[in-house]
């Protein structure tokens, strides 16, 4: 960390960037680490390659998100926040290997530990964890709209208090920042309290499109690109939708398959390569952090996900293949 802290006190023009399909954490610790730059008095670009979920628009300088960076010449040090290898930003890795300094701070156990200074730490309950860490360490105080992000993300991060994750430090940060003036009710009210009708109607054929594994260890949801179409909603507006089908009754793996859009998709018939992203979670007793890894992806022991070319009918064999050794 001392490191870090000197290499930030040298900066002067830094690009903070997270992970595409950003979630809470991805966001609240992009505008944190955008505070703290902002109270040394750094030039700071604030990237996502994905456009920010509407619950998550309300936090402040939220807007400061843009999804364009300059030439890796531009900078002088990145900060990758939240993501556990540096090609989770998604097409700005190409300019962030052209930046003399790359600092990777996040909590993902298949952190690949990638750039020239890391600070990880798997045993935080969220990226904004760490940051709270790093203020305290800097001795920079939280301001109200700090606070915000910080518990935002841990809020986010443990699903409000209820994954394995959630630990005393979770609860313990998170009642410092409420005494700072952020409002529980308030943030609550945004992050959960808010959909479309289209998001509504995506819902039900979410629903519609589970299936269960025969020995009942397996929950499965489909999303293709059709339903987003037909109901008008975004791709953002799928966060927290597997929850539904993790919290059935004997579910060890919880399996969202998520249709990519993809250039070819007008021409594809449906059945050849397409792209997915699958999201796993789990309960104790499975480690999805490993079997997304054996598939190129990553994430955290209950909760990861990976990317895959293939046809749907193929992805869900392999997955119902894989429920049997449950
Ligand atoms: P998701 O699948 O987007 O719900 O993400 C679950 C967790 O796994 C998050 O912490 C992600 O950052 C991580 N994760 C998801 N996809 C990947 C991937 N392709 N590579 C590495 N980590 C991933
Ligand atoms: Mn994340
Ligand atoms: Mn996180």
């Amino acid at each position: 960390m001392d490191q870090i802290i000197h290499h930030l006190k040298n900066s002067n023009n830094v690009l903070l960037a997270s992970h595409i399909n950003p979630d809470g954490d991805a966001i609240a610790s992009l505008l944190s680490m955008g505070f703290l730059l902002d109270t040394l008095n750094k030039q700071t670009t604030i990237y996502n390659q994905s456009p920010i979920p509407s619950m998550y628009r309300f936090l402040p300088s939220a807007q400061r998100i843009v999804r364009n960076i300059n030439s890796g010449n531009y900078y002088d040090t990145a900060i990758i926040l939240d993501c556990g290898d540096l090609q989770r930003i998604g097409k700005a890795a190409v300019e962030v290997n052209r930046i003399p300094v790359v600092i990777n701070i996040d909590h993902h156990v298949t952190n690949t530990r990638f750039g020239d200074f890391q600070l990880i730490d798997d045993s935080a309950c969220a990226t904004t964890e760490i940051l709270y860490r790093l203020f305290k360490e800097m001795a920079i105080p939280i301001n109200l709209n700090n606070a915000t992000s910080i518990y935002t993300g841990i809020l986010a991060d443990t699903g409000s208090f209820r994954f394995s994750n959630a630990n005393r430090s979770a609860f313990e940060i998170c009642a410092e920042m409420v005494a700072l003036g952020v409002d529980p009710y308030d943030v609550a009210k945004h992050v959960y309290g808010t959909y479309s009708f289209g998001q509504l109607k995506l819902i039900k054929l979410a629903i519609e499109s589970v299936e269960i594994s025969q020995n009942g260890k397996l929950s499965l949801m489909t999303l293709t690109q059709g339903m987003l179409h037909e109901t008008g909603t975004q791709p953002e507006d799928i966060n927290g939708l597997i929850n539904y089908i993790k919290n059935i009754e004997n579910i060890k793996i919880a399996v969202l398959i998520q249709e990519q859009m993809n250039g070819k998709q007008k021409t594809t018939p449906p059945q050849q390569g397409q792209r997915f992203h699958v999201s796993l979670r789990s309960d104790k007793t499975v480690d999805v952090a490993t079997i997304a890894a054996s598939f190129g992806g990553g994430g955290h022991p209950r909760a990861a996900g990976f990317s895959i070319e293939s046809n749907v009918i193929d992805l869900k064999k392999r997955i119902f293949s894989f429920a049997e050794t449950l």
